[in-house]
């Protein structure tokens, strides 16, 4: 049995991790569990799976859903905050760490995964965004094995020659071409974004996904930051990464050879798909996902992206091209703009305007250590911070 351990097992990667796990029992046994908010759907996974550990945000609620689990017979040990999600990355009992808490909280417990030598399936993306040159040194030193869940990397990784890891260039790969369906605002007209409500942004016309994320693909960041995912997970400069809009999300991604050959993985639109891929890498399984009907999709379109529409896309690259610790700031400024977004606190079109103001005042410094990541990433939630109320109190 291959012990699993899920971090952020209540969202919409964790929910799809375990849909998957249900059907492959006999191989895998679920170790750990964690969730942040969503206490009540924590305990209801842990009456199904009984893992060794449940982790939630705080010592409170640890202590009341271990009473809870005290009066039920259940046996799982609750842990709490930070140290309980770090332990559970490196516990023993679990070969396979399932990353999937979204945003920079994310960061540290993963790492610790990959410090503990495990095989990580990466869905939280702001980790690499936040610290890609940390984190790869790390999956280096401590021989962790690295999968992309996020649907377009794992597309790309099943696309990429074995040997990748020699340089792109010198494995004959020209170019990755990200794919991103453009979001449910890809053709709405311009004048409407600004009065845009959370609902509307988190309406994807193909995914369904956490509102953070959705969010970020309304905007288009989600892939600015999958463009700085895949430079750090395949060494790709950001003149080998283009975006390619493709409105039905059926091509997950390509891969283009020097010869000019272009590698696609297709599917359906289902997480489901790259979760079961990278838990039975290098064998496959099945993941319970339908098989692809070509004749019902009929046609697949492609567009060049629209950086007046999704300006946060062009922040993005400058940020990768800046390197350093811009990444970093991007990422904690979008994390702070898209909140206060969710909240109604700041217009949809602001998002962007935030960024921009945060990338232009924070320090931009070399990364040498967490310190210097963790201090990046604390200075631009300061700025964003005040760039929204000053926002708010003009409006
Ligand atoms: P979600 O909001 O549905 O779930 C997030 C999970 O993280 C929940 O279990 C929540 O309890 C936990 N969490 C949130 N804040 C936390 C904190 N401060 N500390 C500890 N735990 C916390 O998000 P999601 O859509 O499942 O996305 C998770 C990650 O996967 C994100 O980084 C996202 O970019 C990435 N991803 C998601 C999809 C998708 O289809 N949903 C696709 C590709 C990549
Ligand atoms: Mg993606």
């Amino acid at each position: 049995m291959i012990g699993v351990s899920i971090l952020g097992s209540t969202g919409s990667i964790g929910v799809s991790t375990l849909a998957v796990l249900q059907q492959q029992r006999q191989q895998f046994q679920v170790v750990a569990l964690s969730a942040h908010h969503r206490v009540d759907k924590l305990y209801q996974q842990c009456l199904e799976w009984a893992p060794l550990y449940a982790v939630v945000g705080n010592a409170n609620a640890a202590q009341q859903l271990a009473d809870r689990f005290r009066a039920n017979g259940v046996s799982t040990q609750v842990l709490s905050g930070e140290d309980g999600l770090r332990q559970i990355a490196a516990l023993p009992q679990a070969q396979y760490v399932m990353a999937a808490i979204v945003g920079a909280a994310g960061l540290l417990p993963t790492l610790e995964a990959v410090r503990a030598g495990k095989r990580v399936l990466l869905a939280n993306k702001e980790a690499l965004v936040l610290a890609g040159r940390l984190f790869m040194e790390a999956v280096r030193n401590y021989g962790a094995t690295l999968l992309p869940i996020d649907s377009e990397h794992n597309a790309v990784f099943q696309c990429l020659p074995k040997n990748y890891s020699d340089g792109l260039a010198q494995t004959g790969v020209t170019r990755i071409l990200l794919t991103g369906s453009g979001g449910p605002f890809r053709e709405t007209p311009l004048a409407q974004l600004t009065t845009a409500s959370p609902e509307q942004a988190c309406a994807h016309p193909n995914w369904s996904m956490g509102r953070k994320i959705s969010v970020d693909s309304a905007t288009m960041m989600n892939k600015g930051l999958e463009a700085i995912e895949a430079h750090w997970l395949f060494n790709a400069e950001p003149e080998q990464i283009q975006v390619v809009v493709h409105p039905q999300s059926i091509i997950h991604s390509l891969v283009e050879y020097a010869d000019g050959s272009l590698l696609a993985q297709l599917s359906n639109p289902d997480m489901r798909v790259p979760i079961a891929h990278a838990l039975a890498w290098p064998k496959r399984m099945t993941s319970g996902v339908a098989s692809l009907d070509l004749f019902q999709i009929g046609r697949l379109d492609f567009q060049p992206p629209d950086y007046t529409r999704f300006p946060c896309l062009k922040l993005a690259f400058a940020a990768l091209q800046r390197g350093g610790t811009a990444a970093a700031t991007l990422n904690a400024a979008n994390e702070v703009a898209v909140h206060a977004f969710l909240e109604e606190r700041l217009p949809f079109t602001a998002i962007a305007e935030v960024i921009e103001h945060t990338l232009e005042r924070a320090t931009v410094q070399e990364v040498t250590a967490l310190q210097t990541v963790l201090d990046s990433d604390h200075q631009a939630r300061q700025i964003a911070f005040e760039r929204i109320s000053a926002l708010a109190a003009e409006a």
